[in-house]
């Protein structure tokens, strides 16, 4: 699981009338589903949102009235912040924290810029390593990289899960660090 960092007010959960997790939209975006009776508020988050006419609490988690079909992002895209939030923002090699992206096969020497050819790494751990493989340095990967998976990452990214969407993400998924 990425990060568990609360971050209370980012947005609000969206499950499909069957209560599968769909994705995050913005607290005002969820608001509009629920004024619009597209949704019911499932559990609130903290605060009253305040319309012309209305009060409303502020929705945490959203649930669609109607089922909506959905086609499934198999993939999750790789960008910088995917892969720190992938490997706990920790160096693939000493452990200690990650400010850099290294391939593990370098670029150099035709390694691709992949999920299995990707870690988050220190500064110093990847200007040490330079265009050498963990191999030729005697090195060891903390983890071998893969493509994340599962329920929380297709729907939450990079993104850090609210506390109260606990219910409804499966976020005991075993670390894909
Ligand atoms: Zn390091």
């Amino acid at each position: 699981m990425p990060d568990i960092r609360p971050t209370a007010g980012s947005g609000a959960l969206v499950l499909n009338a069957t209560y599968e997790p769909l994705c995050v939209v913005s607290v005002r975006r969820a608001a509009i589903l629920v004024l619009s009776a597209k949704a019911v508020c499932v559990a609130d988050g903290e605060g009253i949102l305040h319309s012309a006419r209305s009060a409303l609490p502020v929705p945490s988690v959203v649930r669609l009235t109607r089922f909506v079909r959905v086609p499934y992002r198999t993939h999750v895209g790789l960008s910088r912040r995917a892969i720190f939030a992938r490997d706990g923002w920790r160096c693939a090699y000493c452990r200690g924290p990650a400010e850099t992206i290294d391939h593990v096969f370098p670029r150099s020497r035709g390694g691709r810029h992949a999920w299995e050819n990707v870690v988050a790494a220190c500064a110093r751990c990847n200007h040490t390593k330079g265009d050498k493989t963990p191999a030729e340095l005697g090195w060891r990967l903390h983890a071998l990289p893969a493509a994340p998976k599962g329920t929380a990452w297709r729907v939450l990214g990079h993104r850090a899960p609210d506390p109260r969407w606990a219910d409804w993400l499966d976020l005991r998924e075993p670390e894909a660090a």
